[in-house]
């Protein structure tokens, strides 16, 4: 087995058809067949009982050919080398097909997050900063919320390499608290842009937000904000599901009780507001996971983890649109199996952007200290999220490809034309004579 940081074989095989379809230097190709920087680090933490833990974190810098790297730090049990690294190469894909002047990163720390006390996470937090404190900046690498890491740890995070640097240095993380810096419309971007995302869709298809019926797997920060805004827009948002379990209801279901309920009580039951205060409505059933997935619903949302489809449930899924705003959610093979079938997918790349891109526009206003209110955040997002899409629909139907193929061609394309102005081996070996 190779020791390079490389992405896995499924991803490794489906970016090499998309160097064929687009002919690139084989220079490109060599860059991008591994990351560029890759870090492990122990993290050692004073518990609350006065033991030691060392934890195990990760940075993969990809790529920085378009710009500093910019990607999440994930705090999960499951986090290793090989996961950080596919999700640290999605970034540079994702950056690139939303034309930001950014490479990609990931970070991880392996831990169960919902084990740790609030002052186990701060010096957690504090810890991982200390021990990648030399690999990030402004100008160099970028780290952001991802998966179970908020804005109260970016606070963190951030305050800890002001401390280290002795100065402010808001520009180093992005998905701050406002207080701290933080941008106006930053926690519900990822919702809003995959909202964003798939209206476009809709409207080109012709279909009204009534006449589609979703079920939202995944039930935390990005998934909470689509299925808030979709319902407001008049989408029937029939099914939550969060790492607990899941509910249905045919009828249409209220997200914003739930989310309040869930909060409370880390449970997740179907809420109305009565009398101005919560209370339960028995209407909901309660579902499996698995059945949740295979629901016959028109859009699925996919908002929790990497490889919720694989080859085992592919064929059962009954959605016809898929929109994909966890990173990975869907496996190459399951990929194959649902474009046979029929079903479209959003792919990751383009549908989840919205918090990078509101990112970028953070790092844009700490660098000027010019602060920008929340309607003009919601319009920029709107505006550029909107116009990749718009791209990626267009190529996939100009060149009869699957939407995820047409979003890494232009994504790719990107990436490969700043790699080429370096130079490529045709240009080192043309005479200058
Ligand atoms: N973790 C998010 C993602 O996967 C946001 C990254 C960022 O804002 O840098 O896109």
């Amino acid at each position: 087995m190779s020791t390079r940081p490389e992405i896995e074989a499924d991803a490794q095989s489906f970016i090499e058809r998309i160097f064929e379809h687009l002919n690139v230097a084989e220079d490109v190709r060599q860059r991008l067949a591994c990351a560029k920087f890759s870090a492990q680090v122990s993290i050692p933490v004073r518990m609350d009982d006065g033991t030691l833990e060392v934890f195990q974190g990760w940075r993969v810098q990809y790529d920085d050919t378009r710009g500093p790297t910019k990607g999440g730090v994930r705090l999960h049990p499951k986090v290793s080398a090989a996961e950080v690294t596919d999700l640290s190469f999605w970034m540079t894909i994702k950056c690139a097909v939303v034309d930001l002047p950014f490479g990609g990163a990931k970070g991880g720390i392996c831990v169960d997050p919902k084990r740790l006390s609030r002052l186990e996470l701060e010096r957690l937090s504090r810890g991982y900063i200390r021990a990648i404190h030399d690999l990030i900046g402004p100008d160099r690498d970028i780290p952001a919320p991802d998966v179970n890491s908020n804005a109260t740890v970016m606070g963190w995070m951030a305050d800890e390499y002001a401390q280290i640097e002795r100065r402010q240095v808001p520009a180093v993380i992005t998905g701050k608290p406002i207080g701290l810096g933080g941008s106006a419309g930053r926690v519900a971007a990822t919702g809003r842009g995959a909202l964003q995302v798939l209206q476009l869709w809709a409207s080109r298809e012709d279909k009204s937000p009534q006449q589609l019926r979703i079920a939202v797997q995944g039930f935390g920060n990005a998934g909470y904000h689509f299925a808030r805004l979709a319902h407001q827009a008049g989408y029937r948002i029939v099914a939550l599901s969060d790492s607990k379990g899941a509910i249905y209801d045919k009828a249409g279901l209220d997200p914003q009780p739930i989310w309040e309920h869930k909060n409370q009580t880390r449970e997740l039951k179907d809420m109305v507001y009565c009398d101005e205060s919560v209370c339960e409505q028995s209407k909901a059933e309660r579902i499996s996971h698995e059945e949740l997935l295979e629901l016959d619903v028109d859009v699925l949302v996919l908002a929790a983890l990497e490889d919720a489809i694989d080859d085992d449930n592919a064929e059962r899924i009954k959605a016809k649109v898929i929109l994909e705003i966890a990173n990975g959610p869907v496996t190459r093979k399951a990929d194959q199996l649902l474009a046979d079938a029929g079903v479209v997918i959003l792919p990751d790349v383009l549908v989840n952007a919205g918090g990078v891109i509101v990112s970028h526009l953070e790092w844009v206003q700490n660098r000027t200290g010019d602060y920008w209110s929340e309607e003009t955040v919601e319009q920029r997002l709107d505006e550029r999220i909107g116009k990749a899409a718009e791209a990626c629909f267009a190529r996939a139907e100009a060149e009869q490809v699957s939407l995820r193929t047409a979003a890494y061609l232009q994504g790719v394309e990107r990436i490969a034309d700043a790699m080429s102005n370096q130079g490529t081996r045709t240009y080192f070996n043309a005479r200058s004579d």
